[in-house]
């Protein structure tokens, strides 16, 4: 289903490896419309090592000071901070079909290990974490444009120094400024120069949390059909059905605030029916 759905290469997933869609297999052999296929709740993870294979846990490195996000040319593309960053590493080429951002990679520098090393990997698995005195050398180790990067990385510190991003306006929103960012950091909690060797770099790889697709519901939880009708008895909620705001994220809680709705609604009806 991820190479149907989501095409491109996808080294972990933050989801637990028990979680392999049964509920949409099963749906679909009882002639479900499965929808919100191809969305996903996607953000930054950093790779560790559980139950001997990698699996992805959800990164806050990318929303301090001293970091920033680019791809292979060395640009920036999104505003880290933002809530819905994910949206963005799920946009795919329209030519191709494959992700348009990645790879993406995470740089920081040696004021960023210094004021949040909390913030680093404690043991890197290998292939994902790499350090180099310029950015140059950094460049040639993660195959991005050298040039690309330098200009970035000067383009960025620039934008920290005076603390608005003209690019993508990070930290120029209250939540950019309140969730995560370095609150006595000055004069943009969420901006800081990228400067000061050794630098540092860390894939940003395709990290899912979990599907937002599936089976398709009406108002009152009941799963439809090819034509939209309502099979009797069966009802759906949480991560097994097409979720309302698909990729989008609207706030904290975007995915488990629908999937508990759901089952209340799933549930008063199911008991009422
Ligand atoms: C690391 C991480 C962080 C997250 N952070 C947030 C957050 O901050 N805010 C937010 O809103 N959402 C967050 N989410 C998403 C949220 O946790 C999920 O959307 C939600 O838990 C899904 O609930 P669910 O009951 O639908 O599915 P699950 O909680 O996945 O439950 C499904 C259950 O079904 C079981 N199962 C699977 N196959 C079978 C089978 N064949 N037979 C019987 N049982 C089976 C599984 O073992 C599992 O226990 C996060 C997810 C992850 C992975």
């Amino acid at each position: 289903m991820m190479a149907e759905h989501f095409p491109g290469p996808v080294e972990w997933t933050a989801s637990p490896s028990s979680n392999t869609g049964d509920g949409q297999l099963m749906a679909q052999e009882v002639g479900v419309q499965l929808d919100h296929m191809d969305q996903a709740l996607i953000m930054g993870t950093t790779p560790v090592m559980y139950e001997g294979q990698l699996q992805g846990q959800p990164a806050a490195d990318y929303f301090l000071p001293h970091s920033m996000i680019v791809n292979r040319h060395g640009r920036r593309f999104v505003n880290e901070k933002q809530m819905n960053v994910g949206l963005a590493f799920a946009e795919k080429n329209p030519e191709t079909g494959t992700p348009a951002h990645l790879p993406a990679w995470r740089i920081y520098d040696a004021q960023f290990s210094k004021k949040y090393p909390h913030a680093l990997p404690k043991k890197s698995v290998p292939g994902n974490y790499f350090k180099a005195d310029t950015l140059k050398e950094l460049a040639a180790q993660i195959d991005v444009d050298a040039n690309g990067l330098e200009q970035t990385a000067q383009r960025f510190s620039e934008f920290a120094r005076k603390g608005v991003d003209d690019d993508y306006g990070r930290g120029g929103s209250v939540w950019d400024r309140n969730r995560g960012g370095d609150p006595g950091h000055r004069p943009n909690p969420t901006l800081g120069t990228i400067e000061q060797a050794p630098f540092y770099a860390m894939p940003f790889k395709a990290s899912f949390l979990g599907t937002k697709g599936g089976a398709r519901t009406n108002e009152r939880a009941e799963v439809l059909d090819q034509n939209d009708v309502p099979i009797p008895g069966l009802y759906a909620a949480g991560n097994v059905m097409a979720n309302s705001f698909g990729s989008k994220g609207v706030g904290a809680g975007t995915t488990l605030g629908p999937c508990l709705t759901w089952g209340y609604i799933a549930g008063l009806n199911a008991a009422s029916a």
